[in-house]
């Protein structure tokens, strides 16, 4: 029988998802389903500064609405837990203590000031910083005495002096370290604590991991994971070192200001979650040739088939909010508009109105309360006309970007009381009391050919150009200042799409009220 391939992410929970977390954990979830695995989630909670109170569940709640599940993890338990690190200390404890008594590691009692002065005349030599191995050689009875009289250790690793290591890497191949450039790493700490570089060979061997896939900022230390896992005795599992994404300046790992928006806030600005697991696979990846699209836009299932660590690209990709954006308008363009309407209404209850977990330590934005007001004002009418929600949504549907355009797109279709200001009115041309009487004067007109519910396009056109010319205007001043009083706004879709839709009486009153607007 084949062995279950075991894939896992293993974020600290700092609570934080955003585009380049989600593009780290993609591959482990495309993979366990292509290959019928495991996709497991481990907290790496060892760095206890880190925590958030609830970011575990925050996490969680976020990876799964963009549709990466894991088997096994802190949140549904499995056969290989505890799942959180901060719940494991004996285990690496048993460990680190085994290594000593192999003679591969050792105690070392080196006080924070002793560690400084190294550093700091190490560094004024011109020397990488690297701890020079004073205790190394401490005898067995030294090392009780001074455990027995309270002095506070560590456990660090012995790391070879001479000779190579070799690492072999899914992406980057055979990578080779000089062993001399590698300091007697810290395994475990004087709090009891594991680092990272314990922890991480440990929990991958008991949990069976079968391929660890990790961001390529952990290369560096692969030479020592590939030691411990020697100095265990351990079956090494295959290992792949990922590219991350950058800043859109190519300076360093995506920051939290130049695209690592949280993926509540992603969401909440209307982002499928099809596009955003799109958009984060092509970053560093793409099919091979033969099965690329040209159009780059792939489903989650199209992944599962084709994505593969061997086409993933050595080099970062940059974060480009055109592409992304692109992806995702794209992606709701496929959307059939039956389809459209339950996302946007599905959006609008659980992501707008609704609250994510990360939102009780991730402040909102603005633009996020000011969306809440609207979605909350238009909701109830969405809702309460399917058919012509459908009908306005159908405007929209090849023209957005992203969901939260909405509200605003299809308000007109749902003014109580219309509203307009200065900036809804071309008045280059023309000011305000011209625009009245124009619009004045065109109404009747309008009425005469709209008022038995046809909404014949030459006809319209014929009326507002012929109009213009007896103003003395230009055509398009009038048709904006006609659009203006309709849509409140200079742009829209085309008009009488849109008074087919709303019915010439309420855009009759809109005109009416425009006007007085004008005057006014
Ligand atoms: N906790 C580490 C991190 O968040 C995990 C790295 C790994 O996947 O091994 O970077």
């Amino acid at each position: 029988m084949e062995k279950v391939q075991r894939y896992r992410a293993a974020p600290s929970p700092t609570g934080r998802v955003h585009i380049g977390t989600v593009r780290a954990y993609l591959p482990n979830f495309l993979l366990s389903r292509k290959n019928k695995g495991r996709n497991i989630l481990r907290i790496e909670d060892t760095d206890q500064k880190r925590l958030v109170p609830n970011g575990v569940e925050a996490m969680v709640e976020a990876y799964s609405e963009v549709g990466i599940v894991f088997d096994e993890g802190p949140h549904v338990g499995g056969g290989f837990g505890p799942y959180i690190q901060s719940e494991r200390l004996d285990i690496y404890k048993k460990n680190a203590e085994e290594l000593v008594k192999k003679g591969y590691a050792y105690y070392c009692f080196c006080t924070e000031e002793r560690l400084t002065k190294l550093r700091e005349s190490q560094k004024t030599k011109g020397d990488r910083p690297k701890y020079d191995g004073l205790c190394r050689n401490l005898t067995e009875e030294e090392v009780k005495e001074r455990i027995d009289r309270g002095e506070k250790y560590v456990i660090r690793m012995k790391f070879p002096q001479d000779g190579i290591t070799m690492c072999d890497d899914l992406v980057y191949g055979k990578v080779t370290f000089k062993n001399s450039d590698i300091e007697d790493q810290v395994l475990l700490k004087s709090d009891g604590f594991p680092t990272y570089h314990l922890a991480v060979v440990v929990d991958d061997h008991l949990m069976g991991i079968t391929t660890v896939i990790r961001g390529d900022d952990w290369l560096p230390s692969f030479p020592k994971h590939i030691k411990l896992y020697e100095y265990f005795e351990w079956e090494l599992p295959q290992f792949a070192h990922l590219p991350m994404i950058l800043n859109p300046d190519g300076k360093g790992k995506l920051s939290k200001r130049q695209g690592a928006f949280p993926i509540s806030q992603i969401l909440r600005k209307g982002y499928l979650k099809e596009a955003i697991v799109n958009y984060a696979m092509l970053s560093g990846w793409a099919p091979d040739s033969k099965d690329a699209h040209k159009d780059e836009i792939y489903t989650v299932d199209e992944l599962i088939q084709l994505f593969d660590l061997k086409n993933v690209h050595k080099s970062s990709a940059r974060y480009d909010q055109l592409k992304f954006d692109y992806i995702n308008s794209k992606h709701i363009r496929r959307l059939s508009i039956d389809e459209l309407r339950e996302r946007v209404i599905e959006w609008a209850k659980k992501y707008v109105l609704g609250e994510f977990k990360s939102d009780s330590y991730i402040p909102a934005e603005q633009w996020e309360t000011d969306l809440k007001e609207k979605v909350g004002k238009y909701l109830p009418k969405w809702e309460s006309n399917v058919e012509y929600f459908k009908k306005a949504l159908s405007l929209e549907h090849e023209r957005i970007t992203v969901l939260s355009e909405i509200p605003d797109g299809l308000d007109f279709f749902y003014w109580d009381e219309p509203e307009w200001t200065d900036e809804d009115w071309n008045t280059k041309n023309h000011n305000k009391k011209e625009l009245s009487l124009a619009i004045n004067s065109v109404l009747p007109k309008l009425d005469e050919i709209f008022k038995d519910g046809e909404f014949n396009h030459e006809e319209w056109e014929k009326v507002v150009r012929g109009y213009a010319d007896e103003l003395g205007w230009k055509h398009g001043d009038l048709f904006l200042a006609i659009r203006s009083a309709t849509t409140g706004r200079l742009q829209s879709p085309p008009l009488l799409e849109c008074y087919e839709i709303m019915g010439w009486d309420k855009v009759k009153g809109y005109v009416q009220k425009a006007i007085k607007w004008l005057n006014s």
